[in-house]
């Protein structure tokens, strides 16, 4: 299970720059670069709404399902890199995010 660092500030589930959920998708089945890919479970948040606020401490490990084939973290669409950041500061929408930890298997 990957540490899971997050820069997506723009996110309901983002605390502290870490996720609260335990278990993540990432999308971009054909993703040649790590610009194509997105995290499926972004949710934009709306003001100053939170996931789940009650919680203390939120987890750096995250579960994480991954479409990203051509990764050479991905096994059997699961990532097992250490230690993965998702990044896009300023994002509205899944798309405009991305797994910055994706590197083409060679
Ligand atoms: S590092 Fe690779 S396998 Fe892991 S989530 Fe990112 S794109 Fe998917």
């Amino acid at each position: 299970m990957p540490e899971l660092k997050c820069g997506v500030v723009t996110c309901v589930h983002n605390y502290k720059n870490y996720c609260e959920l335990d278990s993540i998708e990432v999308v971009g089945s054909s993703a040649q670069v790590s610009e194509q890919t997105s995290c499926g479970s972004f949710v934009e948040r709306k003001g100053e709404q939170y996931g789940n606020t009650t919680k203390d401490e939120v987890s750096a490990m995250s579960d994480i399902k991954c479409q990203a084939v051509e990764c050479k973290y991905n096994e059997e669409r699961k990532c097992y890199a250490g230690k993965i950041s998702v990044m896009g500061t300023d994002a509205n929408r899944t798309e405009e995010t991305e797994c910055a930890t994706f590197k083409k298997e060679s």
